[in-house]
């Protein structure tokens, strides 16, 4: 249903050259390439309509306002929250989730308190949640997961306890690919009146997400990953939540009024955007979200599911590769370890054969340890991503055990 020789032409860094070969992009999850729409419009907001939000009378600045302001309502259609007041821009998803962890941590989370995520968090998700926890005296508990990577989310009955402040979890691992069944882990919470947190930073590409079905308190997602600009993501939280909560940076934007004896902040979303807005970064997120919208969200998701299906077909002909990450829900990512081949060794050789994807812990050490591993190769395919290029992984991978006897 996607024309992807056509896809491919919209996005510039695709076809280039490295190490003399064309390169294969399969690092996807750690970053996407972007479409040319999106590097048009950042150009064309510096370049012809640049001005600061929220702070002119001037015309460039007006109407710079109202272009935030409209990218703001852009997001909130793309996850179906039901009011503008619910998304809030910030750097990414790292800084929307240490939004929440500290605000509300400050607010609600007292020593003796508990706080839920799961075995397969990205250290964005489980870092910001131990400092709080650290300054208040609380404690993390953690769902566990089978050895194919999927969460025992039966296990929750034992671990919500009236202590449960929150729990924090991701929708998609960035490490395993695994789809976490985030709406069930939503309705048991709910059921005791815990709130809970979704990192939805590799679910946003690949699938549709809507905030109200779901009934999440709170979603974080980052730019970069959703073919959008760096430095720019969204945190979405319900009005009820962020009325509750305290600002959690101080500075311009965020106040109504400012005395040295009392200040009182801005009604939401901007009690939570302190200083100058990355007005550009919001607007070409907005346009990114358009263009996978005009995609289809449902046509990329079938796409990336033949990528992925191909791919599991093509890596399972190669003896001695391990997958790590099976579970029967999951996005197009392939985490693997070759026998007797460090991960490093591997990736610096692939790279040779012109093919970029990731090596490590995948910021997920827990996630490692758990597999009794130090790291992984991984390639996250996209729907800018095809077939042949797979052909050349797997190829490349069988030279690769080849070379290394
Ligand atoms: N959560 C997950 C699941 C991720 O994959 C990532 C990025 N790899 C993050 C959080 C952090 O995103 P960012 O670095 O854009 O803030």
């Amino acid at each position: 249903m996607l024309d992807v020789k056509k896809i491919r032409n919209d996005f510039p860094a695709l076809h280039q050259e490295v190490h003399g070969r064309d390169l294969v992009y399969f690092d996807n999850a750690a970053t996407s390439m972007k479409p040319a729409e999106v590097i048009d419009t950042l150009r064309e907001v510096y370049s012809k309509r640049n001005s600061n939000v929220h702070r002119g009378i001037h015309y460039l600045s007006m109407r710079m306002t109202e272009e935030y302001e409209a990218a703001r309502r852009r997001v909130m259609r793309f996850i179906n929250a039901s009011s503008e007041r619910e998304i809030i821009f910030t750097g990414g998803t790292t800084a929307s989730i240490n939004t929440i962890a500290y605000s509300f941590g400050e607010e609600f989370i007292k020593s003796g308190d508990e706080i839920i995520v799961s075995a397969m968090e990205h250290h964005s998700n489980l870092v910001p949640w131990q400092l709080i926890a650290r300054r208040k005296g609380a404690k993390l508990r953690v769902i566990p997961m089978n050895d194919r990577g999927e969460l025992l989310i039966q296990s929750l009955d034992e671990l919500i306890s009236d202590k449960t402040r929150i729990i924090a979890v991701n929708h998609v691992s960035n490490a395993l690919g695994t789809i976490n069944p985030v709406k069930e882990i939503i309705t048991k919470a709910h059921d005791r009146d815990i709130p809970v947190l979704v990192d939805g930073a590799q679910a946003i590409p690949h699938g549709n997400v809507d905030v109200q079905e779901l009934d999440c308190d709170f979603y974080a997602f980052s730019g970069h990953k959703v073919y959008g600009p760096n430095g720019i993501g969204v945190l979405y939280g319900k009005e009820e939540w962020l009325e509750k909560l305290p600002p959690w940076q101080g500075g311009g934007d965020m106040v109504k009024r400012v005395s040295y004896e009392e200040t009182s902040y801005a009604d939401l979303p901007l009690k939570f955007e302190a200083g100058t807005a990355n007005y550009p970064g919001a607007i070409a997120l907005a346009t990114a979200l358009d263009y996978i919208s005009s995609l289809g969200i449902a046509n990329i998701a079938a796409y990336e599911k033949e990528l992925l299906d191909y791919a599991n077909h093509r890596l399972g002909e190669i003896g001695g590769l391990k997958i790590y990450g099976e579970a029967e829900n999951k996005i197009s990512i392939i985490s693997f370890q070759l026998e007797g081949i460090h991960e490093s060794d591997a990736g610096m050789v692939l790279d040779k054969m012109g093919i970029a994807l990731r090596t490590g812990t995948h910021c997920a050490e827990p996630v490692m340890t758990a597999f009794g591993i130090k790291g992984i190769l991984r390639a996250s395919m996209v729907f800018y991503n095809n077939m042949e290029e797979i052909d050349r992984l797997a190829d490349a991978l069988k030279k690769l055990k080849q070379m290394f006897g």
